[in-house]
């Protein structure tokens, strides 16, 4: 009987815990949402994740060239041009500027491929410069 009750008040106690650490984290989406929401920062994230609940559902492996990629803060010369680190914002293909949409649905040396490289990690893709050279080592 005493066993009974011990892990009852065990079961109990452990529901609880999981009740609010799921409450919690809702608390926490809800409030990361309308944070999302209300920001005017991150236009070019938000074309990538709209929403809280979109984020978590992919299984992100966030290094240095997914976050340039998907903020289009980093090593693309749109971002570097505007903080005056390049003299140009132009992309070496010289068809438009270099912003993380160029690159994604424009650009003619940037094949999917090679962004998909990019944003896996390997080989490192200097877009600020030319990627040409990499372009012809296929
Ligand atoms: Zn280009």
């Amino acid at each position: 009987m005493k066993h009974d009750r011990n892990y009852i008040q065990k079961e109990v106690k452990q529901q609880t815990k999981k009740c609010y650490k799921k409450e919690a984290r809702e608390e926490s989406i809800r409030n990361w949402q309308s944070q999302w929401e209300e920001t005017t920062k991150g236009a070019i994230t938000k074309e990538f994740f709209p929403s809280v609940e979109r984020r978590l559902a992919v299984n992100l492996h966030l290094n240095t060239n997914v976050t340039t990629i998907m903020s289009g803060q980093g090593n693309i010369r749109s971002y570097l041009h505007r903080l005056k680190i390049t003299d140009s914002p132009e992309c070496p293909c010289k068809q438009d500027i270099q912003t993380t949409e160029h690159l994604i649905f424009q650009c003619e040396k940037l094949t999917l491929r090679l962004l998909m490289s990019y944003i896996y990690g390997a080989p490192i893709l200097d877009v600020s410069r030319s990627h040409t050279t990499t372009q012809h080592s296929r």
